[in-house]
């Protein structure tokens, strides 16, 4: 029998040509995407395209455009035996994160992949970024929402965009890959292994989130008027999780908390985690009712914070839930 897998186009590089009048890069008919690639046609494969509404470059992606994609995954769920998302490669990790939330007992395959260099130019990545996605989403062995680029396979929720220029342009800082692509596809043991629950849809999205980086020399005026911006804050701090002893930062932290908002610490390295307590510096975080984020990304951490406080939930329960290991988003 043949494995049927859907390809949903959202746009990005990988489906771009160039507008000449302007010299940037547009978006193009994605329909003329399967005819740049013939390989895609397989006996083996049936394989079914179709695209979101109006396709964006992913600097565009927000939580309208998730839940477009979620719900095209839904409505094809029984008919598919894995999914493929082309996705511009900016936002590709933010969306990852945001769908294996939204996603729960998944039991196929949902790739995201994209490229580097545009389809119809000769030195593109994306011809074997495509091929392979399909490959391992026909494989029946993802159980899970995953990002492949440039031969590795890694867990979605755990994915950073690294580089403009490389073809490597993804990592998994905190986490193993999840499959090689070489002469053949390896498959590590870190893969999920699937729900025999029927999937289920979670499509409330709150965008009252903010990200706080901290740098040396910011003020208090600047952090608190982020802080005030929205309900749900990322702090990006210094090493294992530290930031400024002074004593008007702890106030706004601490005031801050008392006044319902939820902040959760990060570490603004790429690899590592952070460690509360370790430092007087991070100490200080505890005793303000800020929540560890431990290894989570910034594209994990704001995505779960966007699905916890859309989902009605109360703040206690909110902070259990940020700190627990939802779709394998953090280590416990
Ligand atoms: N700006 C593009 C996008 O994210 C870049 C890419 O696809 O690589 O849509």
């Amino acid at each position: 029998m043949k494995n049927k897998i859907l390809l949903i186009y959202t746009g990005g590089t990988i489906g771009m040509i160039k507008d000449n009048a302007e010299n940037t890069l547009i978006p193009f008919n994605f329909y003329e995407l399967l005819k740049a690639i013939p390989e895609l046609k397989s006996d083996e494969l049936d394989l079914v395209n179709i695209s979101i509404q109006k396709p964006i470059d992913s600097s565009n992606m927000n939580p309208t455009v998730w839940i477009e994609i979620v719900q095209l995954i839904e409505v094809n769920y029984e008919e598919y035996d894995g999914f493929v998302i082309l996705h511009g490669t900016d936002t590709m990790a933010f969306s990852a994160s945001a769908i294996s939330l939204m996603l729960k007992n998944l039991n196929k395959s949902v790739i995201l992949t994209g490229s580097q260099i545009p389809i119809g130019v000769r030195r593109t990545d994306a011809k074997e970024n495509l091929i392979t996605s399909v490959e391992i989403a026909a494989s029946g062995k993802v159980k899970e929402v995953c990002i492949y680029f440039e031969n590795q396979l890694y867990k979605g929720n755990r994915t950073v965009k690294i580089n403009t220029d490389h073809f490597e342009a993804f990592e998994s800082p905190n986490y193993p890959i999840l499959a090689e692509a070489g002469v053949n596809i390896k498959y590590k043991s870190y893969l999920e292994k699937g729900s025999s629950k029927n999937l289920k849809l979670n499509t409330e999205m709150s965008n009252n989130v903010a990200v706080l980086k901290l740098f040396p020399g910011i003020t208090i005026e600047t952090t608190k008027a982020i802080i005030n911006s929205a309900k749900g804050i990322v702090i990006e701090s210094y090493g294992a999780g530290n930031a400024p002893t002074n004593p008007g930062f702890i106030k706004v932290f601490k005031n801050a908390t008392s006044n319902g908002k939820i902040l959760i610490n990060i570490t603004q390295c790429l690899h590592g985690s952070v460690v509360e307590g370790k430092y007087e510096t991070s100490e200080l975080f505890r005793k303000s009712g800020v929540i560890c984020g431990r290894d989570l990304t910034t594209e994990a951490a704001v995505t779960k914070l966007m699905f916890l406080l859309g989902n009605d939930l109360n703040n206690d329960d909110i902070k259990i839930q940020l700190q627990t290991n939802l779709r394998g988003e953090i280590t416990n």
